[in-house]
C-alpha cells in the first residue's frame, strides 16, 4: 500500500470523477519545506510562524524573520506559502513578552489581539513578509479574527507597510492573496460579509471545535464534547465554505480535521477547496481522494447536515466508505 502511495507524490489530487483539490502541508519551520515537499506537497498551507518567536531569546528582527520566511517560500519553488502571522497567547508564552495574567487565556489576550495592540511586532512581522513575497508565491493569513473591523484594520496595516516598502524602492510581489483563519464561531456566522475583504479562508477546526461546543480537548472531564463530526461543526464548515465561494473566493482547512480520513470525503463533499495537514498524511488522503466520487460525497455531506449526532455522522460516513 505504502509503495502504490509513493507513485502519487508528483500526481494531481483529483477524486475518481475529476475533480481536483489541493492538498497541503503544515510546517512549524522553514526546514520542514523538505518534508513537505518528499511528500508532494502542492503547497504549504498553513505555516506557524510562532516558532521564530518561540525558540528566540528575544523578539527575532526583521532580518531574521525574512530569512526564514524567504527559505521557506524559496524550498517550495513557486508552489504557493500561506504564512500565518504570529498567534502567541492561549497556552503559547514568550518569556520576553509578559502577558497579562488572565481567568481565560483562550479568551483572552491572543494571536491578531495582540497583534493589533503591538503594532511594532506585527508591522516588523508584515515587512519580513512583504520582502520575502519576492522571492516565490507567498500568501499571510491572520490568526483568531472575529470581526470584520479586525480583518479590515490588519489589512489596512498590511497595506501601509506594502506601499512604504514599495516607496523606499524594495522589491515586493504584487499578488500576495491576504486571508484570514476561520476559528472562532463568530466568525463563521459573518463569512459572507467577511469574504468580501479576505481573498481566502482556513478553516481552524482545532480552535473552532473547541470555542463551539465550548470543551477543552486536553480537559478530561469535558473532552467527550470535542466532536469535529457533530453536525453544528460541519454546518458552520458549510457555511464558510458557501460564504467564500458566492465571492470567488476559496476555502482551505489547516486543523487536524484536514487530514481525518473519515472527515475526508465529508469536507470534499461541502466543497472544500484546499486541505493541509501534516505531511505524512499528504499521500494516503491524495490516495482515498482517487476512490471518491464527487456527487456521492455531495450526498453523504447533505445527510450528514441534517444528522442529530456526530455518531450518527461517522456511522453514516462508515457505510459509505466500506
Ligand atoms: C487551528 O486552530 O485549527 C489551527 C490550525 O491553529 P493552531 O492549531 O495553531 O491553533
Ligand atoms: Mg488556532
Amino acid at each position: 500500500q505504502k509503495a502504490e502511495w509513493k507513485l502519487l507524490k508528483d500526481a494531481k489530487s483529483v477524486t475518481a470523477d475529476g475533480k481536483e483539490v489541493t492538498l497541503a502541508a503544515n510546517i512549524g519551520t522553514p526546514d520542514d519545506v523538505v518534508g513537505a515537499n518528499d511528500n508532494g506537497a502542492e503547497a504549504v498551507g498553513l505555516f506557524r510562524s510562532e516558532f521564530l518567536y518561540m525558540n528566540s531569546a528575544e523578539l527575532p528582527t526583521e532580518d531574521e524573520q525574512f530569512e526564514a520566511y524567504k527559505k521557506a517560500i524559496e524550498g517550495m519553488n513557486g508552489k504557493q506559502v500561506v504564512v500565518r502571522t504570529m498567534d502567541i497567547g492561549g497556552d503559547k508564552e514568550l518569556p520576553y513578552l509578559p502577558l497579562p495574567e488572565e481567568e481565560n487565556p483562550f479568551l483572552g489576550y491572543r494571536a491578531i489581539r495582540i497583534s493589533l495592540d503591538r503594532q511594532d511586532i506585527f508591522r516588523t512581522q508584515l515587512r519580513a513578509l512583504l520582502r520575502a513575497s519576492a522571492f516565490g508565491r507567498l500568501a499571510i493569513m491572520f490568526p483568531m479574527i472575529a470581526t470584520v473591523n479586525e480583518f479590515k484594520q490588519a489589512k489596512a496595516i498590511f497595506e501601509e507597510e506594502k506601499a512604504n516598502l514599495v516607496a523606499a524602492g524594495v522589491k515586493v510581489s504584487d499578488d500576495i492573496e491576504v486571508g484570514m483563519m476561520m476559528e472562532i464561531p463568530a466568525a463563521a456566522m459573518i463569512a459572507d460579509k467577511l469574504a468580501k475583504y479576505a481573498d481566502f479562508f482556513s478553516i481552524g477546526t482545532n480552535d473552532l471545535i473547541g470555542y463551539t461546543m465550548a470543551a477543552d480537548r486536553g480537559n478530561e472531564r469535558v473532552s467527550y464534547l470535542y466532536q469535529p463530526y457533530n453536525p453544528s461543526i460541519l454546518r458552520l464548515v458549510k457555511r464558510i465554505i458557501d460564504a467564500s465561494h458566492a465571492e470567488g473566493k476559496w476555502t482551505g482547512m489547516c486543523g487536524e480535521m484536514a487530514g481525518d480520513q473519515v472527515a475526508v470525503p465529508l469536507l470534499a463533499g461541502l466543497g472544500l477547496d484546499e486541505f493541509s495537514m501534516s505531511a505524512t498524511s499528504i499521500l494516503k488522503t491524495r490516495s482515498l481522494m482517487k476512490t471518491l466520487d464527487t456527487t456521492k460525497m455531495q450526498e453523504l455531506a447533505d445527510k450528514a447536515l441534517d444528522c442529530e449526532t456526530a455518531e450518527e455522522v461517522i456511522a453514516l460516513v462508515e457505510e459509505y466508505t466500506k
